[in-house]
């Protein structure tokens, strides 16, 4: 048994506590006491206290990308290019370097799981590998070296556009099992290979672009075999929705619900152009949405309608996607700012609510309904937030000084299943910096 001693901590509520003592056995946590001395507790956490944030959207090699792909203004094809470049580069070898290093990224900035939406399956001429599961293993050795728990949403990718091209020659090779049955077989072989606390297999579906509607049931199957999380990108760029509807006479919210992709095990990544029917149908399904603020933005993408989607029945959670930065802080506080900037008008969602999207949204989102909340029974993750930064100083404790004002780098210590993963500002383990270099310099020259 060990106790932990917070100064401040976010109980779930519209205020903090003041000391509170955490005690934690085998992992979980035992008993939460508000109002409590330090004197005995092994521990102390200064700041403010929350549970673990669950980024529930993240494609591990994009971090290779940062800041280059906002060269020459950065067009969508500078992305696509630079995205396609790194792809050709990875080999199991390199993408464990460099999950390793942004998993630990991660973990520096209070994420204690995370969903990787993986699709670069096969080799660099689309072969599979000796083990088909080669790069899923990869991701799985970054995640156990940077602490932190993985859900790996095996991606099925098997077309290029909506009408069922197939995928390009090239990079895109990388992606494709064939069909639905072949993808079910293969990450069925790698659920049998893996078991493990710290590991989920989930499931996802690139797109409406990436699978067509004939491959979609053996996705879905395999999912509802394995009570499985279930992600799909959806809605992100009009584009796609046109794409769509010329292909299919309907929009992609409603080609998934028709196909039985929606449901309360699934999320869709984006949800970024959808019309009162698909909220609806997002509502009466109870599926999740997961918002990825600055990627989108990056992208030129648009503003979700995050008010009417956080009435819905399903969860609503944050993705940090592309990593174009790794904080759920800017994006926890984007889904309130934007929606501002688009109605001239401030104060439409409170910091507890964009709070809870960024601990228990995620974490429930990626299969861990057992995470993202201080309450006796669930898993010991905790993160303590600075209030004496430059950055937090004078603000006070409250929901809004991390929302609001925090950053990533105010983040000190983040213990994962009762583990200390990250200690005054460092990794326990890893030199995250220097690791992140090396890992993107084998890729990108
Ligand atoms: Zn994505």
């Amino acid at each position: 048994m060990t106790d932990w001693w917070c100064e401040h901590a976010w109980l779930g509520g519209d205020a903090v506590e003041p000391g509170v003592m955490i005690s934690v056995d085998d992992g979980r946590i035992t008993s939460i006491r508000s109002g409590a001395a330090a004197v005995g507790a092994s521990n102390r956490l200064s700041g403010i206290v929350i549970p673990g944030m669950g980024n529930a959207h993240s494609h591990a090699f994009h971090r290779a990308l940062r800041a280059r792909t906002q060269r020459d203004r950065g067009s969508f094809w500078t992305w696509r290019d630079l995205m396609y470049r790194a792809a050709d580069r990875l080999d199991p070898e390199r993408y464990r370097a460099l999950a390793r290093g942004v998993y630990a990224e991660m973990a520096l900035a209070g994420i204690t799981s995370v969903g990787e939406f993986h699709y670069l399956h096969h080799d660099a001429g689309g072969r599979r590998y000796a083990d088909p599961n080669a790069m899923g293993h990869a991701l799985i050795d970054g995640a156990t070296d940077a602490g932190l728990r993985l859900t790996l949403l095996d991606t099925c990718y098997l077309s290029s556009a909506p009408d069922g091209t197939p995928l390009n020659d090239g990079p895109q090779q990388r992606f494709g099992d064939g069909s639905g049955a072949r993808w079910a077989e293969r990450v069925e072989a790698l659920h049998q290979q893996v078991k493990r606390k710290d590991v989920l297999i989930g499931a996802a579906l690139h797109s409406v672009r990436g699978v067509p509607v004939e491959h979609m049931p053996a996705v879905v199957e395999w999912a509802e075999a394995h009570a499985a999380p279930l992600h799909v990108h959806s809605s992100e760029q009009t584009a796609e929705i046109e794409q769509c509807i010329a292909a299919h006479g309907r929009t992609p919210t409603a080609v998934l619900k028709d196909a039985g992709v929606l449901g309360a095990r699934t999320t869709a990544v984006h949800a970024t152009h959808l019309t009162a029917e698909d909220i609806g149908d997002l509502d009466a399904t109870a599926t999740g949405v997961c918002f990825c603020p600055t990627t989108e933005r990056d992208l030129g993408d648009g503003i979700g309608p995050a008010p009417a989607l956080l009435e819905t029945n399903g969860l609503f959670s944050l993705g940090s996607d592309s990593h174009a930065v790794i904080d759920l802080f800017e994006e926890a506080r984007a889904v309130e700012l934007d929606e501002r900037l688009a109605r001239e008008q401030r104060g439409i969602i409170g910091a507890s609510t964009l709070l809870h999207a960024a601990t228990v949204g995620g974490q429930h989102a990626l299969g861990w309904t057992d995470a993202g909340l201080l309450e006796a029974g669930a898993r010991a993750d905790f993160v303590a937030v600075d209030l004496n930064s430059v950055r937090t100083v004078g603000g006070g404790a409250t929901p809004e000084a991390v929302v609001f004002a925090a950053s990533a780098c105010d983040v000190t210590d983040v213990v994962i299943d009762g583990k200390i993963v990250v200690a005054d500002r460092r990794h326990v383990r890893i030199d995250v910096a220097k690791e992140l270099q090396s890992a993107i310099a084998e890729l990108m020259t």
